[in-house]
Parts: C-alpha cells; sequence; structure tokens
C-alpha cells in the first residue's frame, strides 16, 4: 500500500486513506470503522450476499462519499474503504477495482442534500415486489413505516432503452434511479433489486434490514387475503418513535456480525 506521510500526518490513518490527490478534508476513523461494521452487518442479516453495496457521505466532506472497493460486503475492512468525489472518482482506489453500480450512491448524494448513507442490495423477498405488475410494495409492520406509501420502481429500459444489462453503469442512469426515488426512502428496481437512503449511516443498516423484513411479511400477507397497510399518519408517527431505537439494533447487530452471539 502507497502511503502518503503529509496525509498521515494530517490525519493520522495512513493505513485506511493512502494517496487521495485533490480529495480535500478525510473522513473520521470512526466512520471508516462503521462503514466496514455496516457491510458484514447487511450480510449477516440477508440483505446482501457476494452482491450489494452500502456507502455514507464523508464526514468531513459532504460532497464526497465512502464505498468499499469492489468486493463481497462480508469480507470488507477498514483497509478497503475508498473516497469518491461527487462524480463517482475515486480517490485513493490506487488501482483496485470499484463497483460498477457506484452511481447510485454518487447521484442519489447529489440530488438528496438530505441523504447522508445509501444501500443498494438485491435482497431476495424484495425483488418480487419490483416484477409483479399488480403488487404494490407498502409498510405492513411498525419496523418498517419508514416506506413510502407507494414505493416507485425505476424501469431501466425508460432510461436505457430494451437492450440494457439492469445495471446502473453511468452518472445518466444514477441520475435516472435517483429522479424516480423523488424525495423518498425506498426505490424499487425492476429485475434487479432495490435501493434505500437514510439521514445517517446506522439508520440506513436499519432501513435496509426492515426493508427485506417487511417483503417477506407483505408477501405471507397477501397469500392469507386482504392487507391492512400502515396508513399516512402511521407511518409518519411511528418512523419518529422508531428513530429512537436504532441504535439498539445496531449493538445487536454489531455483536452477530462479529460473531459474538
Ligand atoms: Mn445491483
Amino acid at each position: 500500500m502507497v502511503c502518503n506521510p503529509a496525509y498521515s500526518d494530517m490525519y493520522g490513518f495512513a493505513q485506511t486513506m493512502p494517496d487521495r490527490p485533490g480529495g480535500g478534508a478525510g473522513p473520521s476513523q470512526t466512520l471508516i470503522e462503521e462503514l466496514a461494521v455496516a457491510n458484514r452487518i447487511l450480510f449477516r442479516e440477508g440483505v446482501v450476499d457476494a452482491f450489494g453495496h452500502v456507502s455514507v457521505r464523508n464526514d468531513a466532506n459532504p460532497n464526497h462519499y465512502l464505498l468499499a472497493r469492489n468486493m463481497a460486503p462480508a469480507l470488507v475492512t477498514p483497509e478497503d474503504i475508498v473516497e469518491f468525489d461527487a462524480d463517482c472518482n475515486p480517490l485513493n482506489a490506487n488501482g483496485r477495482a470499484v463497483y460498477l453500480e457506484r452511481f447510485i450512491h454518487g447521484e442519489i448524494y447529489k440530488m438528496r442534500p438530505d441523504v447522508v448513507a445509501v444501500v443498494h442490495s438485491h435482497s431476495p423477498a424484495v425483488v418480487p415486489f419490483g416484477i409483479v405488475k399488480t403488487a404494490k410494495f407498502r409498510s405492513v409492520c411498525q419496523m418498517s413505516s419508514f416506506l413510502p406509501v407507494c414505493t416507485p420502481i425505476f424501469e431501466i429500459r425508460d432510461a436505457a432503452g430494451e437492450d440494457n444489462d439492469l445495471l446502473i453503469t453511468s452518472q445518466a442512469l444514477g441520475a435516472a434511479l435517483a429522479r424516480v426515488l423523488g424525495d423518498g426512502t425506498c426505490v424499487l428496481m425492476r429485475g434487479h433489486g432495490s435501493t434505500v437512503v437514510a439521514s445517517n449511516l446506522r439508520e440506513v443498516v436499519y432501513r435496509a434490514v426492515y426493508t427485506e423484513v417487511n417483503a417477506k411479511l407483505q408477501s405471507e400477507a397477501m397469500r392469507m387475503g386482504e392487507v391492512t397497510y400502515l396508513n399516512e399518519k402511521e407511518l409518519v408517527t411511528t418512523t419518529r418513535t422508531i428513530a429512537t431505537q436504532i441504535n439498539r439494533a445496531w449493538d445487536f447487530w454489531r455483536m452477530r456480525a462479529e460473531g459474538k452471539l
């Protein structure tokens, strides 16, 4: 690993943030470590497998964001975290491969100043809601009250045409996805997966986990009969209450991801 002594002196963590020419202020070591933990939690809780990723804005420079290099989330350590600029160029990849779909993150950050963290996944129970034309993905329980009244579906053919690989591999496609997300918390991606956003890293992990839980519960409920969904007032009020409880989930999931439970 190439280390920049000046950078090391300034921030004291050259081991995790080597060369980042023109990068501006570097992120805190705490945030880098939390992002590595978030990757491992998302694997342990069944949101990501070999694919999927989680990002967070640089806490010292909100125009930049942090994302692992191209690898399975369960294997991510702080040394694998890379910083990206607003146009999704890596600042310190040092030749390491980066995610093809990083434009999901970069373009959402560009369009949504309120968003601080993003998870993109292919979590399996959610996928059917993006492909069944009559199904609407909606909140069925208190833990998933952050979901929109009606979760939008991104149809990549609208942006990329009939011949596409379903992946968000450009700024234009990332911007098209961000537009469908709008001011919401979750967007389904037809034949692919979903993306959730939040105002901090722990909250986005929580939301990604409970997006998958909601999909399982809603699918099961729909098989049983007519479903009662949370109404708009319940969505708002419950989300406000649950926001105070997220550290409880994080502490539990972290211990479980570390094999301590
Ligand atoms: Mn994907």
